[in-house]
């Protein structure tokens, strides 16, 4: 059996504290088997396995980075063609622009399953999140993408998880500290042992 692995890919302007706090959601991961490590942006010997790398290396670097659907398809195609073995998630603090409902907004985070994701925490920052809060939120956002990489959807029903997809995300899910519910714990589990399977 082979391993499941994420690798975050830190910009190379993100301060130690973000990335302390982002490593600590990847770590959280260990519990389901998942082995972790991290980089530089620009160390492109190390994106060189992730799947994907090079366009998650841009996109992490970008003053103002875009994350299109169709990017989506083809990295999932990509991914599996190139078998690289290793998910990336890009942890930036620059503003991220996703789609949202056939527009383009400022998020939080994309995540792809099988693939990979990007965190940002420009939103955090610009609502002047400090100290104990912005920590959490980022450890929290970047266990959403992580959870979306292994397969745990957005909840559209109000469950106390991490993945509901809330209004606000601070004040609904990093403040009362939600976990993974059960179902997504199933979900991710089984993400986690077909990535192993690959
Ligand atoms: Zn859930």
């Amino acid at each position: 059996m082979g391993e499941a692995k994420i690798r975050l890919v830190y910009n190379y302007s993100l301060g130690p504290r973000e990335r302390k706090a982002a490593y600590d959601a990847a770590r959280s991961f260990a519990d389901f088997g998942v082995k972790y490590d991290f980089t530089d942006a620009n160390n492109l010997k190390a994106l060189e396995q992730v799947k994907f790398g090079d366009k998650l290396g841009k996109v992490v670097s970008a003053k103002e980075a875009l994350v299109e659907s169709k990017d989506f398809t083809q990295t999932s195609l990509l991914g599996h063609i190139f078998a690289k073995k290793i998910f990336g998630i890009g942890v930036t603090q620059n503003p991220l622009w996703v789609p949202a409902g056939g527009e383009l907004e400022y998020g939080v985070g994309v995540g792809i399953p099988g693939v990979g994701g990007v965190v940002s925490t420009y939103l955090f920052s610009r609502d002047e999140l400090k100290g104990d809060l912005l920590d959490r939120a980022i450890t929290a956002a970047v266990r959403v993408e992580i959870g979306h990489v292994f397969d745990a959807t957005d909840h559209s029903v109000k469950v106390p998880c991490i993945m509901y997809s809330s209004k606000n995300f601070v004040e609904e899910v990093v403040k009362p500290g939600l976990d993974f519910c059960r179902d997504c714990h199933i979900l991710i589990s089984a993400g986690v042992a077909k990535a192993m399977q690959q």
